[in-house]
């Protein structure tokens, strides 16, 4: 059956004005910045403190995006009479985003808790070599890194924690006890 003449400038005419009425959807960035969840995946920030150079990230790394340079470095021993230690020392880390396909498996892998997602998104650059970025701005966004969420009440106290208030209380209680001389 032949259309009916207008018809098709009718119904053009009905969806433009639904969608007239409607609230609009288009994003002002950058002049207003979106509204994203806290958890957003936008780039990896790195806690270098916690790194001890185990290369877990960088061999598990699909993309192997993963850049990590160290030297090895001796330690004096712990007590007199025991045995000098060696470490790593962190020289290198970058990851390169325009390789890195945000799977985040480096985050999942990290056995020390050195990688975590943040929301900051803004660090487009118009030469692609520029995306590898280096530890210092990989250490910036983790300022930019949302504090865990609260646990549940009554939940175990995460052991890191409790170790870390084991010492302070002893620290404290050494430093209350009163000194040989002073009595
Ligand atoms: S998010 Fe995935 S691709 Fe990106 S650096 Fe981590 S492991 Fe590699
Ligand atoms: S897995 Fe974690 S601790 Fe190991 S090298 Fe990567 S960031 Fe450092």
């Amino acid at each position: 059956m032949a259309p009916i003449p207008g018809s098709g400038l009718a119904k053009g005419l009905a969806v433009t004005l639904r969608t007239m009425t409607k609230k609009t959807v288009t994003e002002q960035y950058p002049d207003a910045l979106p509204e994203l969840p806290p958890r957003t995946r936008g780039v990896i920030g790195l806690f270098e403190e916690n790194c001890t150079v185990c290369m877990l990230c960088a061999r598990e790394c699909p993309d192997w995006c993963i850049y990590i340079d160290s030297h090895k470095e001796t330690v004096p021993p712990a007590a007199p009479g025991g045995r000098e230690r060696s470490r790593n020392v962190l020289d290198r880390f970058a990851i390169d985003f325009s390789l890195c396909m945000y799977c985040g498996i480096c985050i999942e892998v990290c056995p020390f808790d050195a990688l975590f997602w943040s929301p900051e998104f803004e660090y487009a650059e118009t030469d692609i070599r520029e995306l590898t970025h280096e530890r210092d701005k990989l250490r910036e966004w983790m300022w930019t890194v949302p504090a865990p969420p609260a646990l549940d009440p009554g939940a175990e106290e995460p052991k890191e924690i409790a170790a870390a208030r084991k010492t302070a209380e002893k620290l404290a209680a050494a430093q209350a006890e009163p000194r040989e001389d002073e009595s």
